[in-house]
Parts: structure tokens; sequence; C-alpha cells
């Protein structure tokens, strides 16, 4: 409970954000279990309850079931008041969802792109947002924010420093996004978007500890520490697909030799198909389907790399949970045996007691949800702090 001292309305700010949270996380409830739940007096429960009605953010449902005595007023969230667009920019797509302040889908839109330049994709980008925010429907607060997942280094301010595989480099998106819309914009790094995708509507939800490793054409990881994503100093951590599992292994693009995302990713399975004659993730999987067996043993190869630097994770972090997602997560069935195996014939024994290895539950959408998550959030942390 706030104490009522200093500040009057920095007071009224912070009980009006352990209000909102007591909707948000248990609706439908009560004033009287609001107060309850956070030692509130019920007058100043009633009181801003009334301001969140008033800024449409919660929903008088009328009396709810009651044991006997007079039925109280159950809340809710208005969960419709405003929407959320998210970005996952690709290397090869961008994808966009328009979501609810749940996080729900409301729509989709998916374009291929064929030249990866700043300034044919970023025209493409701004209309995929356009095209979503023509969707939402009536409602008081409108887009309330954007939130786009790129594959690249991201700074503070929301520029791409460095993104390799579109050979972009100082693309300031978000100023040039929040320009053209004028709602807030964030950018971050699609494998942390991915980590945060899970963690909210995946396979993460409830788990404090979460290592999310995207393993498409190369491979990054976002990680969830004590439910929060841990960025570091600059906001670069998680390049693991940098981290070297062969000394005098092949030289990487980054400097370095032996990296990880060699002898794991996407581009190493490609890489290892071609001479069998594939050229694609979709024939490979045709072929592993179909029995080929020369196929199998790639994907169990791949597996085991994947292992190898997932039980390096598992001795740094101990986390509760490390998610595979991105695009090797469809070779689940022929490489999934593979990665437990490993993991588990080499990661130490006490970081494995309650150590689950998964696969991304919301698949292709992993990055796109956890960027309109971010809208969201950054959303309802202001509404929090206005007091309404
Ligand atoms: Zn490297």
């Amino acid at each position: 409970m706030m104490k009522q001292t200093g500040d009057l309305s920095l007071v009224k700010k912070m009980n009006t954000a352990i209000v909102l949270d007591a909707v948000l996380r248990h609706a439908p409830l009560s004033r009287a279990q609001i107060s309850e739940r956070t030692g509130l007096n019920k007058a100043t429960v009633s009181s801003l309850v009334q301001d969140l009605i008033d800024s449409h953010l919660v929903l008088d449902l009328g009396p709810g079931e009651s044991s006997g005595g007079r039925k109280p007023n159950l809340l809710q969230f208005r969960s419709r008041s405003g929407h959320a667009v998210g970005i996952d920019l690709g290397v090869n797509y961008i994808r966009g969802i328009l979501t609810d302040l749940e996080g729900c889908v409301v729509a989709e839109r998916r374009i291929a792109l064929k030249a990866h330049d700043a300034k044919s994709v970023i025209p493409q980008l701004l209309a995929c947002i356009e095209a979503l925010r023509g969707e939402i429907p009536p409602c008081p607060y409108g887009m309330v924010g954007i939130g786009i997942g790129v594959p690249g280094l991201v700074n503070e301010d929301g520029t791409i420093l460095f993104a390799p595989n579109l050979s972009w480099t100082e693309v300031p998106l978000r100023a040039i996004a929040e320009e053209r819309f004028g709602v807030p914009v964030t950018i971050d790094n699609e494998a942390n978007a991915g980590a945060q995708g899970e963690q909210r509507y995946g396979a993460g939800r409830g788990i404090a500890n979460q290592i999310y490793v995207s393993a498409g054409i190369g491979i990054g990881t976002g990680m969830i520490l004590n439910k929060e994503l841990y960025k570091g100093s600059g906001g670069f951590s998680g390049e693991l697909g940098h981290l070297s599992i062969h000394a005098d292994g092949k030289p990487c693009r980054c400097g370095n030799r032996g990296c990880w995302e060699l002898y794991a990713s996407e581009n190493a399975l490609l890489e290892q198909a071609e001479p069998l004659g594939f050229h694609d993730l979709d024939g490979l999987l045709e072929a592993a389907g179909q029995g080929r067996e020369d196929v199998v043993a790639l994907f169990e190869r791949i597996g085991e790399a994947l292992g190898v630097g997932i039980a390096n994770i598992v001795n740094v972090f101990n986390p509760d949970v490390v998610i595979i997602g991105n695009e090797m997560r469809r070779a689940e069935a022929w490489i999934g045996g593979a990665v437990q195996r490993t993991v588990a014939a080499r990661a130490l024994a006490h970081h494995q007691r309650k150590l689950k290895v998964l696969f991304a539950e919301q698949g292709e959408k992993s990055a796109v949800r956890g960027a309109a998550y971010y809208a969201i959030s950054s959303f309802l942390a202001k509404m929090k702090g206005s007091g309404a």
C-alpha cells in the first residue's frame, strides 16, 4: 500500500497503476476485491476505478454471482479500447499484426520482400502499418503504438545500427515511424521480440528464466531473466549465435571463428543440403518425411550442433526453459531428439534438474506478437502513470 505522503499526484499515479494492475491480472473482480488485494481503502479504490471507467480502460459489468447478500458489481479490462501494431521485419518478408490491448490478434498481413535495401523496404513497412491501422474498429484510443522486431542490432534511440542480412547500417527506423504515425514506436532485435512473444503468449508463460533461441538464417537469442528481458548495457545482449563452438572452425563474418550459427542455423542446414540437391527447408522436410536417410542424418547433425550451443547456454544461465523458435522450429520432428540427447549428454547435471527444452508455441508469430506486446506495455505504462 502507498503511504499518503509526498506528492499527492504521484501517489495517485502509483495507486492508479496498482488498481489497473489488479484489474489486468485478476478481472473480473469487484471494487471490494481490489481493495482486499491491494490494501487501498475502498473510497480510494472507488474513485480510481471511476477514473479508469471514464478513460475507457475499465468496464463495470454490473452485478456478478454472489453466495448471498448484495451482489457486487464486477469490473473488466476494456481490451478493445485501443489497438497495437506489431511488425516482424524478416530478411525476405514483413509480417504485421493488429492486436487488442490483451494482445489478441485482430488482423494480419504478410508481404514478401524482393529487395533488401532500406529505400525499398521502409515504404513497404510503413504501408503495412498504414493498412493495419485502417482495420482498427472504432475505439477510444485508436492505434496506441507500434512495435517492430528487426534482424539486427538496435540502439536505445531505435536506430538499427547494423542488420547484416539486410545490409542495413544506421537506419533511424523509430524516428521515421514516429514521424509518420505520431504514436510511440519500439524497435528491438527480433530475438528479443520473439522471447517476449513466447514469455507473454507462448511456451514461456509464467516461467521466470527463459532463453529464446531464434534459429533462422543466423542464430540470435533473447534472454528473459526473472521475468524481465535482459538487454545488457547497450541493448546488444544475446548474440549467442557467435558463441564459438569450434576454436579453429570456419571463419565467421563477425571476425571470430567457429561460431555456433555456422553449424546450427538454417543457413548451415541449407549449405550442407546443397550437395544433396536441396535448396530450401520445405524440400528437406518433405524428403525427411519420405524417409531419405541422408536428409534425416543431416537434420540429426544440425540438431546436435544446436544442442551443443544450448548446453553452453544452460551451463551459463541455468534457465527453467530454453525455447527454440524461428524457421528451424519447423524441423522439430527431425532435430528435436538430437537436441534433447545432446543437451542431456553435455550440460551440467544440476543445471538439468528443472530444465525444459521446448519449441516455440507461437510458431512463426513469436516475434510479431512480442513486437505488439512492446506497444501494448508502453501504452499501459503511460496510462498507469497518467493517473488516468
Ligand atoms: Zn560469428
